[in-house]
């Protein structure tokens, strides 16, 4: 079942307002990733139609598969990576993203770096921070966090843009989304990559910079094998 997707975009857009105006925030201070990973080209262009230029995927092959093309029709596109990223990809999602929002382990920084460098391409940078320290889900653990962000700080500069998270699923987001501004507060870091489709309003009331959704607009997806276990 194929939902209209810029409806979906519109829907999407008038609960963002709605958010950002009762936490008395500016919208323009809150960047919408449209998620569309899973979707092909014929859900994808009626939101390019429509003006969206934000977009987000989960895995390096399938955004190389299906965004050079998209991108000569609508140069104006920003790729951002929010699924886990393994340093043998490092070289092509430098290539392809404008963002990378899943930095969380030394390994992963150092190919980041080294690629940045042999590229010459600065996309900006988030650390991913598991605020639930659950043991299947990506992300450095909070013990480790500050630590490692300040790493990155000293090696990537001002490219490193903020923190992301991802709560637990059948737990309350809002303390995560508090915990993560408090950490990305504590390092000086203005972005923040929280909120998705069932709670961008509360990420939205706790500071998120960005906000990342796909079934909102996109509608459902067919369910996704579980990832491999690192
Ligand atoms: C799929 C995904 C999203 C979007 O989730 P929805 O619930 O469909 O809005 C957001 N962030 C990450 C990391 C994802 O993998």
């Amino acid at each position: 079942m194929i939902m209209d997707a810029a409806q979906g975009l519109r829907e999407v857009k008038d609960r963002l307002a709605a958010a950002a105006l009762a936490a008395g925030r500016n919208l323009a201070d809150v960047t919408l990733i449209a998620v569309s990973k899973t979707f092909g080209p014929e859900a994808i262009v009626p939101v390019l139609a429509a003006g969206q230029t934000v977009f987000g995927e989960n895995r390096v092959q399938e955004a190389k598969a299906k965004w050079p093309v998209l991108r000569q029709r609508y140069p104006a596109v920003r790729l951002h990576l929010i699924g886990p990223l393994q340093s043998n990809k490092a070289a092509e999602a430098v290539a392809l993203f404008d963002a990378l929002h899943t930095i969380d382990r030394e390994k992963i920084a150092e190919a980041v770096a080294r690629e940045m460098a042999r590229q010459g391409r600065t996309p900006d940078l988030f650390v991913q921070v598991n605020t639930g320290d659950e043991a299947q889900k990506a992300g450095v653990a909070l013990a480790a966090a500050d630590g490692f962000i300040a790493a990155c700080q000293s090696r990537f500069g001002p490219a490193l843009r903020g923190l992301m998270c991802i709560p637990p699923v059948n737990e309350d987001p809002l303390p995560h989304f508090r915990l993560l501004a408090a950490m990305a507060a504590r390092h000086g870091l203005a972005g923040l990559s929280m909120g998705m489709s069932g709670d961008f309003e509360a990420a939205i009331a706790a500071g998120a910079s960005h906000v990342r959704v796909g079934s909102a607009i996109f509608g459902g997806r067919a369910a996704l094998p579980h990832p491999a276990p690192r």
